[in-house]
């Protein structure tokens, strides 16, 4: 090195020790950055792909079809269903979406997703989204195996739980259609009539 480059001012031996504190003592004196979670939680981005939700018809119907193309669509291997016919007849185990059939067994091992979303982009009913929730680490396997019971969409106001009849006179396709708005007076009766929880019953 040349002798030129060795020799610095007064002040800058002076300093010389201490210039590598610059970025700590500059850092000490800006806005802090950390967030003291969980006490406090930052909203997550808009389209963040957070815990899954099985989504429901306005009168409370399921609008998972049990037709596993989740389950191929992921890979991780993480979705297992089971599809099952629904049966309106009577002693038949009744009817949990429009259409032919139904999710009977739906699981997402947690263990195993990474949140691709691949599986929500798969499916043709638009049954399965993902919920903007993060908060799903356990300390054991089978807390994070969820259940179609977990999954499902809490019952809103204007829904029955299922099983029950479609809208009366309306077919699979209207409710795609948008044709339906909530439970109809005949579908409430079947309910009452078949001893299913309402959601009066659920709220209360
Ligand atoms: S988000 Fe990806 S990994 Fe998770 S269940 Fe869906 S497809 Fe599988
Ligand atoms: S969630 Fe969608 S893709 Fe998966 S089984 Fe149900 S209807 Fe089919």
């Amino acid at each position: 090195m040349a002798d030129d480059e060795k020799k610095g001012g007064f002040l800058s031996d002076l300093f010389a020790p201490v210039g590598g504190f610059g970025v700590t003592f500059a850092t000490m004196f800006r806005k802090v950055a950390t967030t003291e979670y969980p006490e406090v939680k930052r909203p997550t981005a808009q389209r963040f792909h957070g815990r899954h939700q099985l989504n429901r018809h306005p009168d409370g119907l399921e609008k998972c079809v049990g037709c596993e193309l989740c389950a191929w669509a992921c890979p991780a291997d993480a979705i297992l269903v089971e599809g099952a016919n629904n049966d309106d007849s009577e002693g038949g185990a009744g009817r949990f979406s429009p259409g032919e059939r139904y999710g009977r067994v739906y699981q997402i091992n947690y263990l195993r997703c990474i949140f691709c979303g691949l599986c929500i982009e798969a499916c043709p009913t638009r049954a399965l989204t993902m919920t903007n929730e993060y908060e799903i680490a356990d300390n054991n396997r089978a807390d994070l195996i969820f259940t179609k019971e977990q999954l499902l969409a809490p019952l809103q106001g204007g829904m029955l739980s299922p099983p029950h009849p479609m809208v009366e006179g309306l077919e699979e396709r209207d409710y795609y259609l948008g044709s339906v708005s909530e439970a109809t007076p005949t579908q409430k009766s079947w309910v009452d009539e078949h001893h299913v929880r309402t959601t009066e019953e659920v709220s209360s």
